[in-house]
């Protein structure tokens, strides 16, 4: 018995099932065509995901590091300590979803 990937949801099922114990998708029943397709939909919509979590991540970024600089406040503030725990935040969840979209063109 292998596991494959449920073209539907994307988790790991047995490739002898009829139907994904996840999400109900009745995979006997669908074509490779179809099986592709959804695959590719799921892939695109995942990039997309982390396309745009990447996007929030870098105003994260730019939004606290430009408040450090142009906020008015001084390094003893606890505004500034926000902001600058804020584009720290924002620049490791960058990083990890530049790293997470690696991967996603790794494993397709
Ligand atoms: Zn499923």
């Amino acid at each position: 018995m292998a596991l494959i990937d449920c073209p539907a949801c994307g988790k790991k099922i047995s490739d002898k099932a009829a139907t994904c114990q996840h999400c109900n998708f009745a995979i006997g029943q669908a074509n490779p065509d179809d099986l592709a397709r959804k695959n590719a939909l799921n892939l695109y919509l995942k990039k997309q995901k982390i396309q745009n979590q990447s996007m929030l991540a870098m105003l994260l970024f730019v939004g606290g590091f430009g408040f450090m600089y142009w906020g008015g406040v001084t390094s003893e503030d606890i505004q500034f300590k926000l902001a600058f725990g804020v584009s720290v935040v924002g620049f490791v969840w960058y990083i990890v979803n530049r790293v997470r979209l690696v991967f996603l063109k790794k494993s397709s």
